[in-house]
C-alpha cells in the first residue's frame, strides 16, 4: 500500500500546495568549501547541505528548499565531486528547508534515503503529518529506503558517520558524528541538529505532540555530553559560518575548530526550551 499512498501525495503536491514563506538567504548562492577532512558544505548562504565523501561514493546530508539542486550540483563540482556519485541521502530534521529537493536528487542520482523511525512518515507524506506545520504537503514527498537507529554506525566505503538523534524540533532530528584525523591531530566533527523551538510549538502545556518536552530534555542532555571539536549545524546562521569563514578562504581544518561556540549554542537553545517551558506553565 506504500506505493499508491505516495502517489497520491506527489499528486497533491504537484496540485500546487501553498509552499511556506521563504527566507531569501535560503537561496542565495554561496560557494562550496571544505570543513575538515572529508567533510565539504554544499549548500547556500544559510542553510546547512553537507557531503560526506569516500572511496565509494558519497553521504549527502540536507538539501535545503526546491530548486537547490543546481547549486548543490555546481558546489560538488567546484570541489572536484560529481552530484552523480551521491549513494545516501540523509535529512537533519523532515522540514521543508532541509528536504525539499531530496526527491530530485534521489530521481537523478539513484541514492538511497536513510532516516529516522521518527522522521520517516513526514518525509514519505511530504510533511503532511508534521504535527506543527502538517495538514498540507510542504515538500516532494521521497520513499525511505532504511531506517536508522541511534548509535548506528553508517559506513559507506571509507566513511563512516555515526548516527545521534537529536529529537524535539522534529519527532526525528537527528545529528551526525564523525571522526577526523588531519594534520596529526584527530578531531569529533558533528553535523548538529540544535535544539531550536520553531514558533507556534508547545512544550509542556498542550504540547505539539505528546512527549516533545522529554524528547527535547533528552537531546540537550546528550548534546552537553557529547566532545566536540568542529561542529556545523542546519542553518549557517547557528554555528556562524560566514565569521569562520569567507568565500574563496583557503583550507585550513582550525578554521571550524570551535568546542565553546558548540557548548554555547546548546545551552542557548536549552534557556530557550526552560523558558518557554516556564512560561507556558505560568500562562495556565
Ligand atoms: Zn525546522
Amino acid at each position: 500500500m506504500r506505493q499508491p499512498i505516495f502517489a497520491t501525495f506527489v499528486a497533491l503536491f504537484a496540485l500546487g500546495a501553498a509552499l511556506p514563506a521563504q527566507n531569501p538567504d535560503w537561496t542565495r548562492p554561496f560557494p562550496g568549501h571544505r570543513v575538515i577532512g572529508n567533510l565539504y558544505s554544499v549548500g547556500t548562504y544559510d542553510l546547512g547541505c553537507y557531503l560526506v565523501t569516500s572511496n565509494q561514493g558519497h553521504f549527502l546530508i540536507n538539501t535545503g528548499v526546491e530548486g537547490s539542486m543546481e547549486q548543490i550540483r555546481k558546489n560538488m563540482k567546484a570541489l572536484g565531486f560529481k552530484l552523480e556519485d551521491v549513494k545516501v541521502l540523509l535529512t537533519m530534521q523532515a522540514h521543508w528547508d532541509h528536504t525539499a529537493e531530496l526527491a530530485a536528487i534521489q530521481k537523478a542520482t539513484g541514492a538511497k534515503m536513510y532516516a529516522t523511525a521518527g522522521d520517516k512518515p513526514l518525509l514519505e507524506d511530504g510533511g503532511f503529518s508534521d504535527p506543527r506545520f502538517g495538514g498540507k504537503v510542504s515538500f516532494p514527498p521521497i520513499h525511505v529506503d532504511r531506517v536508522i537507529r541511534d548509535g548506528e554506525v553508517l559506513e559507506l566505503g571509507d566513511a563512516k558517520l555515526t548516527v545521534m538523534e537529536a529529537p524535539g524540533h522534529t519527532q526525528g532530528s537527528v545529528s551526525y558524528l564523525m571522526k577526523v584525523h588531519e594534520g596529526g591531530k584527530d578531531y569529533n566533527v558533528a553535523i548538529a541538529n540544535m535544539g531550536s523551538i520553531n514558533p507556534g510549538v508547545r512544550l509542556a502545556v498542550n504540547p505539539t505532540y505528546p512527549g516533545i518536552a522529554e524528547d527535547y530534555a533528552k537531546t540537550f542532555r546528550t548534546q552537553k555530553a557529547l566532545p566536540v571539536d568542529i561542529w556545523v549545524a542546519g542553518h549557517a546562521s547557528q554555528y556562524e559560518l560566514h565569521k569562520k569563514h569567507k568565500p574563496g578562504q583557503a583550507y585550513d581544518p582550525a578554521t571550524f575548530v570551535d568546542p565553546e561556540g558548540y557548548k554555547a549554542s546548546v545551552a542557548h537553545y536549552e534557556k530557550l526550551y526552560l523558558d518557554q517551558i516556564a512560561a507556558e506553565k505560568s500562562a495556565k
